[in-house]
């Protein structure tokens, strides 16, 4: 497969090209030449495949002969290695969990398939390739926990001082190895920026090959589509009517993914963009107008983006058409009192509990659901509640348990080198100390 420069169309790659450099000239993203479309057959019969089979289905288009299909399907079976249920919340809203990988969040499904497939393509080569990352707190430990120990990678994060919570915190400082954390004095558009200097700095480049794992890497953005699938496998066991798919978004990765699967054939009757109080996006659907703004703290830290980089790649999904795009999506604002009043709610009538991101996603759904009351459908549920404990314990008035699997993590100390918003900072660090 060939993807070509959003920026610069004459600027054409393979996908070992785009998994290594990232982003292309003019801090341009890749997107695929073509939409390679699921048989009718494999979605009819998605109930009778394995997850590892779906996921090889689903990628193998965009890799090509790139990587071995022996290979791909290790990687594919490395990247779903951990359950993915879809649970029933009520009787019209069902939650896909994907927060059962090894840092808890669905970061981890496009983390671990990128990781290994850098790892792949460095194999033979003397490169050593440093991934430098922003992260509003989950990145940071699905790409930590991803690289930790691959040879030849040396990952750095950069995440907002205050703003992650504290096991968030332990999965991206905690690691050591291969792994720096870096602890920024600013909000995560500070820490963004400061990613996207380094990427344009002529001295760091000779010295460093420099590459991304946020969403705009296709070796991330694209395995997200798996989730649709295996969402889709388990919902037309029990419906026969399209599901509604709401979607919490910050940097519009994931939502952009499932949509690209619907229109490689993946049934959705709409979908729905779940924004917390940074709503450019839904701004964008009322008045067409496109305007990136400064980010906003919420409780749904994750999702705290001012100017969501993917967005440019669903325009593009939907041939800068305005109407289709509106058609097909529909895109809501939820502040941080009806997140609360959410959780609280959901909790004492299901008995089900949600964090702030999924939260916001099925405030986001029940909005629509009224509008058309005849629908169902599935919110992602991005992240386990243990992550965002100081939200979820005062809406529900309980205490939340640490599952097992972090009584470790916990325990081990915090490593991070403090830096101001200044470049001049994350310079000398990139130059000097790795
Ligand atoms: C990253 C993240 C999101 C937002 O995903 P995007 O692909 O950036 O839109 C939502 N919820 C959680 C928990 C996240 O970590």
């Amino acid at each position: 497969m060939k993807y070509y420069n959003l920026k610069d169309h004459l600027e054409n790659i393979d996908f070992r090209g785009a998994t290594i450099k990232g982003q292309g000239k003019e801090k341009g993203l890749f997107f695929p030449e073509t939409i390679p479309q699921f048989t009718e057959e494999f979605i009819k019969n998605l109930h009778q495949y394995s997850n590892e089979e779906i996921a090889y289905q689903c990628m193998r288009d965009f890799v090509g002969d790139e990587i071995p299909s022996e290979v791909l399907k290790e990687i594919v079976a490395e990247t779903v290695s951990f359950d993915i249920p879809l649970v029933k919340i009520n009787e019209q809203i069902s939650i896909l969990e994907l927060f059962h990988g090894p840092t808890l969040a669905f970061k981890d499904v496009g983390a671990r398939f990128m990781s290994r497939c850098l790892s792949y393509f460095l194999k033979d080569q003397q490169k050593k390739v440093t991934v430098l990352v922003a992260t509003s707190g989950d990145t940071g430990g699905a790409v930590a926990h991803g690289f930790y120990k691959i040879p030849q990678i040396n990952v750095v994060i950069l995440y907002p001082k205050n703003r992650v919570s504290p096991v968030q915190e332990k999965q991206l400082t905690a690691l050591g190895e291969n792994i720096s954390a870096l602890e920024v004095d600013g909000s995560f558009d500070d820490c963004q920026n400061l990613v996207k200097q380094a990427f344009s700095d002529e001295e760091i480049n000779s010295q460093l090959f420099l590459t991304s794992a946020n969403s705009i890497n296709v070796a991330r953005w694209l395995p997200q589509q798996i989730y649709y699938l295996i969402a889709l496998k388990q919902w037309i066991q029990h419906h026969k009517e399209q599901p509604v798919i709401c979607v919490p978004s910050g940097n519009f990765g994931n939502i952009c993914a499932g949509l690209l699967a619907h229109l490689r054939g993946l049934p959705a009757s709409h979908f729905i963009a779940a924004c917390n109080a940074n709503h450019v996006v839904p701004d964008y659907f009322i008045t067409q107008n496109y305007l990136p703004q400064k980010a906003v703290a919420t409780l749904s830290n994750a999702m705290d983006v001012g100017n969501p980089s993917n967005f440019v790649r669903i325009i593009e999904l939907f041939g800068h058409q305005f109407e289709t795009l509106k058609n097909k999506i529909s895109a809501y604002s939820i502040d941080d009192d009806k997140t609360m009043s959410t959780i609280t709610e959901v909790y004492e009538k299901y008995g089900y509990i949600l964090e702030p991101h999924s939260a916001v996603a099925f405030a986001a759904m029940e909005q629509y659901l009224q509008e058309n009351p005849d629908q169902k459908g599935c919110i992602l549920g991005t992240a386990h509640p243990v992550k965002f404990p100081d939200a979820v314990e005062k809406a529900i008035h309980t205490q939340i348990e640490i599952p097992e699997s972090l009584n470790e993590l916990m325990k081990k100390e915090k490593k991070t080198v403090e830096i101001n918003s200044d470049f001049e900072e994350l310079r000398r660090f990139l130059l000097h100390k790795i």
